[in-house]
């Protein structure tokens, strides 16, 4: 590599930020639940989501094989007519998310977990809805909440950071010999060959997780879906606790405060609700 001086190293970091920071400075427009939070976006959103609708096919494919895949199907209605009233309402926020190719299926799998990947790939195990015994309602809070991380891009935010400090410097040097910004594209594909794993390695922070319950209730709202729901999904994804917390935990962190901080959200969005309701 190059020694960088003090001068070329922070003319390389401005044309990036110009070029990659630009485009994307919030991913959603702030609406009622106000998220207007700034993110670091390096790696291209095209291909965090063709890494990830790899990755989701691999994982139907695996479950078919397995027969784990929509074996009940009145479950899986239940669970695409919930997750179709949230996408409908997808537009509030971005509108170049209603025309995303998103997917809806069920795993049956006794685990506690749900997750929407980039682009709109939502799958839902079983062991949620089941041991649980979620409602509507409760579904469309936990559903909302994962349609909100990939509206924020979440999963892109992480991997950019994680990016940075894997290759950060590397990605600088060689960008400074060779001109050209065709090379951060090549050393990002290096990042997205472990890209499906860290996307489920890397827990959402505490910031992530607030914008997504903002965001996720009103969805739910607007969707005619009770948001006190949201509040009593999360006691009971805590009483699940013990010995082995659920796996949704494990990339949802959840702050102690987290249901109070629910309950604040809560009326601010009823009105969305109750109109809504009325108009239904
Ligand atoms: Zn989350």
């Amino acid at each position: 590599m190059k020694k960088l001086t003090l001068k070329k190293m922070s003319l390389v970091i401005a044309t990036i930020l110009a070029t990659q920071l630009s485009s994307c400075a919030t991913t959603t427009k702030d609406s009622v639940s106000g998220v207007s939070r700034s993110q670091f976006m390096l790696l291209p959103a095209s291909e965090i989501t063709s890494m990830s609708t790899q990755a989701y096919t691999q994982t139907l494919k695996e479950a078919e094989k397995k027969n784990t895949l929509n074996a009940d199907k009145a479950q899986v209605e239940r669970v695409r007519k919930i997750s179709n009233r949230l996408i409908a309402q997808v537009g509030i926020f971005r509108p170049d998310a209603t025309q995303w190719k998103w997917e809806v299926n069920v795993e049956k799998n006794d685990a506690l977990n749900a997750y929407c990947m980039p682009g709109g790939k939502i799958m839902v195990y079983s062991g949620l809805i089941e041991k649980l015994n979620a409602t509507d309602d409760e579904l469309a809070a936990v559903i909302g909440h994962e349609i909100a991380h990939a509206l924020r891009e979440h999963g892109r935010e992480r991997m950019s950071q994680a990016y940075v400090q894997q290759f950060g410097l590397q990605a600088l040097g060689a960008i400074l010999s060779k001109g050209t910004s065709a090379v951060v594209g090549s050393a990002s594909m290096q990042a997205a060959g472990m890209g499906s794993q860290l996307f489920f390695a890397l827990p959402n922070n505490r910031e992530q997780e607030r914008e997504s319950d903002k965001i996720g209730l009103e969805l739910a709202a607007r969707a005619v879906y009770n948001p006190d729901a949201a509040v009593t999904l999360w006691q009971k994804m805590e009483a699940q606790g013990g010995a082995k917390p659920p796996e949704f935990l494990s990339t949802h962190p959840a702050s102690a405060n987290r249901i109070s901080e629910l309950r604040a959200l809560t009326p601010k969005v009823r009105p969305l609700y109750e109109a809504a309701k009325a108009g239904k």
